[in-house]
């Protein structure tokens, strides 16, 4: 078999054993999920477990998130192809092709330079046309492309840092890791007219959020 098929097969094992059974549904992030070639995202020396459900590390102490994380946090966005999104946290990239599948448009924002450089070569050599990525501290959101439909923090945060109620659309949906160091609850706040409704989605670990309204550097 052709090493495209067997990360293909990989793909949809993953979608069969991971996604759906734990509750994803929405068919968009399925067909993205089973599109996006992951292995890719990762160093050579990992792409036999891309597909595994867990992290995998991608260098400078960061990780690639889960999977079924990336699933469900992108399902939580309720994307239907028109958003302009934020991401906040590149990472390796990958939730960033999921999301550039399923919105119009996204802007990303990574405070740790070579690890943005990657992500975007990643994306660029995949044809995506419509992820703008920059280098510096998206505790503070990006202002210049506000309005943002929807945006999705990946990194884990001790509160809701302000800038991202005030850059989100009315109607649009915030999802965050927020919580404490090493454990966190993904929440989801929805702008509706005037006031905020906030869901608990459930426990979640990630690396931290570090910038002016998140945690300080070590
Ligand atoms: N979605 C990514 C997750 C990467 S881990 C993936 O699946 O690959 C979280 C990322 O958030 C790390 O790359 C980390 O450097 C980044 N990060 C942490 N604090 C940040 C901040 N204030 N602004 C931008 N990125 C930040």
């Amino acid at each position: 078999m052709r090493e495209k098929d067997i990360y293909a097969r990989a793909r949809k094992t993953m979608v069969e054993t991971q996604l759906i059974p734990r509750g994803i549904k929405d068919r968009r992030v399925i067909s993205a999920m089973l599109k996006v070639p992951r292995h890719l995202f990762v160093d050579e020396a990992l792409r036999a477990q891309a597909y595994s459900d867990y992290p995998l590390p991608i260098g400078e102490g960061q990780t690639i998130s889960q999977p079924f994380m990336v699933a469900f946090m992108t399902e939580a966005l309720k994307l239907e192809g028109t958003e302009k999104v934020l991401e906040i946290g590149t990472g390796s990239g990958y939730q960033t092709a999921i999301l550039a599948e399923l919105a119009e448009m996204v802007y990303s924002v990574e405070r740790i330079p070579s690890i943005a450089d990657r992500a975007r070569k990643t994306l660029d050599s995949l044809g995506y046309s419509n992820i703008a990525i920059r280098i510096g501290d998206g505790t503070l959101g990006w202002e210049e492309f506000a309005p943002f439909d929807a945006i999705l923090v990946t990194a884990g945060a001790p509160d809701i840092p302000p800038p991202y109620m005030e850059q989100l659309a009315e109607g649009g949906r915030l999802v965050i890791p927020v919580g404490g160091e090493f454990v966190q609850e993904l929440v989801r706040l929805t702008k509706k007219k005037e006031r905020i409704v906030r869901e608990n989605l459930g426990g979640c670990r990630f690396v931290k959020l570090i910038g002016r309204y998140g945690w300080q550097e070590d």
